[in-house]
């Protein structure tokens, strides 16, 4: 409940007490002009000046308390809204009174502080979001340039024009996979993707994506390690999901070196799902752990090539609007195991 400071109570006790007492003074000038017999422009004339006195000391009060309750918070706010309108989002208003002790004007202070973070979050937000962007792009785009310049000199040998056209793919491959994941990214925050809640076979869909990956396990020399019941049903958006354990078998591969293993777990109850996929690959310090599932970061950039910082973004959005929760476990140099628990009933079965 916010304090309201319309009739301050402490403020009419001042006055009414002042009163009291200048009204006492008033009746002991009075009695004493009687009593000094002075003449009545005299009485008048004191009794004026006296009464003019204590107007000009209870407008000075008053001032005092205004400036004090008011013009100088108020000032404070439009200096600071002015630095704010400036793009200084470092200022900090200090609220008037201590906490237990909040006006609306207290709060209105307090907002102000929040709304000035949160723009310079956003701000700070924009600003790394156009950095990496950039970044991102740069790097595919000089391949793409160096790479078109090499094929346009004369007599370039088979050899090298092969490989400059695999860079070039590669190159540009890489682009429209950020591109696609940006806008696929951009429309799941704005809410613009609705998901279709539907109840589908995961494990059939897991083994499609274990397909996709088919060569790549192969090349590596992978094992892969599967405990799934024969048809595992989830309630969820099955194409969002699609994403979700493409991201996460693609890092494990990519993040596991040859001969090692990638393990797909599993485990239903009447209450949920849980399907974890593990590796024993490079694994994950502390402070990778932190950030993996901030956009654009990257903690091994020594694969940074084959990906964009994105991925677990995704899949972190993507398991959120399903009510669904993503852990994660890791060792550095041991492995990581990320754990996607989602309910078994959609909300509308259980309503
Ligand atoms: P990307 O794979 O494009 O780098 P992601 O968002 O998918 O981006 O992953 C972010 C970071 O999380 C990776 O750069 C990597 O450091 C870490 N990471 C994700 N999965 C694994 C994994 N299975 N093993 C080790 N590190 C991982």
């Amino acid at each position: 409940m916010k304090k309201q400071s319309i009739f301050p109570k402490s403020l009419f006790w001042i006055y009414f007490g002042i009163l009291l007492l200048m009204s006492g003074m008033h009746t002991g000038i009075y009695v004493l002009s009687v009593r000094q017999e002075w003449n009545s422009i005299l009485q008048i004339v004191v009794i004026i000046c006296y009464w003019g006195l204590v107007a000009a000391g209870l407008t000075y009060f008053t001032r005092k308390k205004t400036t004090q309750t008011y013009e100088e918070p108020m000032q404070n706010l439009a200096e600071a809204t002015e630095k704010v309108a400036n793009g200084d989002f470092s200022v900090y208003v200090p609220t008037i009174h201590t906490a237990d002790k909040y006006d609306y004007l207290d709060y209105m202070i307090l907002d102000f502080n929040h709304m000035v973070e949160e723009l310079g979050s956003i701000e700070t937000l924009k600003t790394d979001f156009f950095a990496n962007v950039s970044h991102e792009m740069k790097t595919p785009l000089a391949a793409i340039s160096n790479n078109a310049e090499l094929l346009s000199r004369p007599g370039i040998s088979e050899e090298k024009r092969r490989e400059c056209e695999t860079v070039i793919l590669q190159a540009s491959g890489r682009m429209n996979s950020l591109i696609t994941n940006m806008l696929k990214l951009n429309k799941l925050e704005k809410q613009t993707i609705r998901p279709v809640v539907e109840k589908y076979d995961v494990a059939e869909q897991i083994a499609e994506c274990v397909f996709q990956f088919e060569e790549l396990l192969d090349e590596k020399e992978l094992e892969l390690e599967v405990d799934m019941e024969e048809r595992a049903f989830l309630y969820a958006d099955e194409e969002l999901m699609q994403l979700v354990w493409t991201n996460l078998l693609s890092n494990a591969l990519k993040f596991t070196p040859k001969n090692g293993t990638i393990t797909i777990t599993e485990q239903s109850d009447s209450e949920k799902t849980v399907i974890a996929i593990s590796d024993n690959g490079c694994g994950m310090n502390d402070e990778t752990m932190q950030h993996i599932f901030d956009k654009f970061y990257q903690g091994d950039t020594s694969h940074a090539s084959a990906g964009n910082g994105l991925g677990l973004a995704l899949v972190k959005r993507i398991v959120e609007l399903m009510d669904g929760t993503v852990e994660v476990e890791s060792e550095e140099g041991k492995g990581s195991t990320f754990r996607i628990s989602l309910m078994n009933q959609s909300k509308e079965e259980e309503a």
